[in-house]
């Protein structure tokens, strides 16, 4: 079992306008993976860095030149095509491997780059979020923390921020203070993506009460799950409670994507439900309630 801690550059439209819709609503194409790979003692293994030829978003936004030094030339010369890279990647990963990142907004950006380009993102592997390992068991607190912020407290140099090597790198200098046989099964969780959905709404609310957007298919035993009401988990996304027939437990989280005024649409992700996403869950239900 190898853990592959990642971490994602991504080129922005230059205007709303610009955003792509079809398929999916792309708020970011990859422009670079930078990965570390850790055996499953978790020592150093092997470093990747790929990048990666926009097809959607050709020209660089400046301010994503301003954060990553990543320029169009850098890219023409040695950029590949999303597909090729993202082969390339999954080979390095290996056979068995679970994914590590610092956040969770990595997970959700690689699944729609792969919708984007017709690969399937039906089943992503284990993913375990180091910044809410971090933040839990070492601050002991609900916030999340910046990888820099991380290094410090940890006293340890890190890489220039905003290379997608230098983050994982980092990610990886953080794992090396956790005690991650201790903590890990606590926050494991596959993540399951699905096809773009087409449905447009007029508003957030007629989206939220669409009951078909509570509806999944387990993907462990295949049976129709309805999932409990929607709870607000702030930034316009939502989340939901699953159990299956055969007791499988879910978590749904929804965002209410708006491409204009009066036009939203939904993209969902399906986290099999870990005890950390339990905790997450029922503190979300715990303040609904109370209001
Ligand atoms: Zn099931």
């Amino acid at each position: 079992m190898n853990y592959v801690i990642f971490d994602l550059e991504w080129n922005q439209p230059m205007s709303a306008s610009e955003t792509v819709k079809e398929p999916l609503y792309l708020s970011g194409e990859i422009i670079e993976i930078g990965a570390v790979k850790l055996d499953e003692q978790f020592r150093l293994r092997d470093e990747l860095k790929l990048y990666i030829k926009p097809q959607y978003y050709t020209r660089m936004n400046d301010r994503v030149v301003a954060l990553t030094g990543i320029k169009n030339q850098h890219l023409a010369a040695k950029g590949v095509p999303f597909p090729e890279a993202f082969d390339r990647f999954l080979d390095w990963c290996g056979e068995d491997f679970a994914f590590m990142t610092w956040s969770m907004s990595d997970i959700p950006m690689l699944a729609d780059n792969m919708l984007l380009h017709g690969i399937d993102a039906s089943e992503l592997p284990v993913c375990y979020d180091i910044q809410r390992i971090f933040g839990r068991e070492i601050m002991r607190s609900e916030v999340r923390y910046s990888l820099d912020y991380a290094l410090e407290i940890l006293q340890e140099k890190g890489d220039t921020a905003h290379d997608a090597l230098h983050d994982a790198r980092n990610t990886a200098k953080v794992c090396d203070r956790l005690d991650l046989n201790e903590y890990l099964e606590e926050y494991g969780s596959k993540v399951f993506a699905e096809a773009p959905r087409s449905r447009v709404y007029e508003s957030c609310g007629e989206l939220l009460a669409d009951a078909e957007l509570r509806e999944f298919t387990c993907p462990w035993c295949g049976e129709t799950v309805t999932c409990e009401d929607f709870l607000q988990s702030g930034n316009g996304t939502y989340m939901a409670y699953g159990l299956c027939a055969e007791e499988d437990e879910f978590l749904l989280q929804i965002s209410a994507v708006k491409h204009q005024p009066g036009e939203y649409r939904a993209k969902r992700l399906l986290f099999e439900m870990s005890d950390d996403l339990w905790d997450i869950y029922m503190d979300k239900k715990e303040a609904a309630e109370r209001q």
